[in-house]
């Protein structure tokens, strides 16, 4: 293993620690158990302080070697992934054309993609898909000429008021800067401001959808149901049934804990997951819009969850009861991962609550 594969190894490990999400930009230590061969474990909790300067070195080492990872998942689905983010790109092929799902965050990389693209798959990239408006899954739309531009109808109207002119645009990346303490993240936000300061053209879908459109884009059939409140009020889930593909947010999964944002409307997202289970058709994967994808997701899972939250608020609502009481309705028992997310199930009960 050389330098560049051992730094953007450590830097992959090193990331793994942190959720980085730009929106909150926060970095979570998280702590793990290392066991010492004793038969006894240590806590092990890295300290900012040091995991800080080790991600710059391992970003700093990694930036020589090349920022883009590529898998297949099948011969039909290929996965770009983009340092130091790991901003996803899925590409589908659809028979005569290919489908492209996200971006990234500026037309210099997606134009890097775009070559990739044509080495493996030899066809024409023929519908983008926008799970949803931020820049980080955007800016590289323009790259994809002659393909129909796909998004929520939200997706094209916060692209149009967010990132209208230059300035609004270095307002919103300075936003994602400031939002950050690591000098990797912020050098590589800065090389996406330069370089969209010299050549960029806003790119919003102009196929948009409303609340659940099923598509059938080449060979493939493709459901898109609006999810709001999972981010952002214009984030899409994405189902491809033939190719059992959700994308999606990477807490649905067993032993995680679905995320609310403001503008969450639950009993439609509890029905179109419904819809998804009842399609009878086995999920290989959930693509997160960044990182690694999850094989074999338990979809039934946070759909319990989900079920459960929607009846405590309503039954404790109707007993005049308050959101604590909510919050620790029995029925939440079943869900041991509740216990290591504390926070977040607090704040799902809360909004809810005010819907
Ligand atoms: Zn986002």
């Amino acid at each position: 293993m050389n330098i560049k594969r051992l730094a953007l190894f450590v830097l992959i490990i090193l990331l793994g620690y942190c959720a980085l999400d730009f929106t909150s930009a926060d970095i979570l230590v998280r702590e793990i158990i290392l066991n010492t061969g004793l038969g006894q474990g240590f806590l092990y909790r890295p300290l900012p302080e040091w995991v800080g300067p080790a991600v710059d070195w391992a970003y700093a080492m990694a930036q020589e070697a090349d920022p883009i990872e590529q898998s297949k998942l099948d011969s039909r689905i290929l996965l770009l992934h983009h340092a130091p983010w790991k901003e996803t790109m899925a590409i589908l092929d659809a028979g005569t054309g290919l489908i492209v799902i996200d971006t990234w965050a500026s037309p210099v990389s997606a134009k890097k993609a775009s070559a990739i693209i044509r080495k493996i798959f030899n066809k024409p990239v023929t519908y983008v898909i926008n799970t949803h408006h931020h820049w980080d899954h955007t800016f590289g739309n323009q790259v994809f000429t002659g393909a129909e531009i796909i998004g929520h109808k939200h997706c094209a109207e916060d692209m149009k008021t967010s990132y209208k002119s230059a300035d609004d645009r270095k307002h919103e990346l300075d936003k994602a800067l400031k939002g950050t303490d690591y000098q990797s993240i912020q050098s590589y936000i800065q090389e996406v401001q330069h370089s969209i300061r010299q050549n960029f053209v806003l790119t919003p879908p102009t196929k948009l959808v409303n609340e659940k459109e099923i598509l059938i884009l080449g060979n493939l059939k493709v459901i898109l149901y609006h999810a709001p409140g999972l981010h952002t009020r214009s984030n899409l889930i994405i189902y491809i049934p033939e190719i059992g593909l959700l994308f999606t947010r990477r807490e649905f999964q067993h032993d995680s804990l679905p995320v609310f944002e403001v503008g969450i409307e639950l009993p439609a997202l509890i029905k179109n997951l419904e819809e998804i289970l009842a399609s009878g058709k086995p999920i290989k994967y959930i693509i997160p819009g960044h990182g690694d994808p999850i094989a074999n997701p338990d979809l039934k899972v946070p759909l319990a969850y989900l079920q459960a939250l929607q009846k405590a608020v309503t039954t404790a609502k109707q007993a005049r009861k308050t959101p604590a009481e909510a919050e620790h309705d029995p029925a939440f028992s079943a869900f041991p991962q509740i216990t290591s997310n504390p926070g977040i199930h607090h704040s799902n009960i809360s909004f809810i609550w005010k819907k």
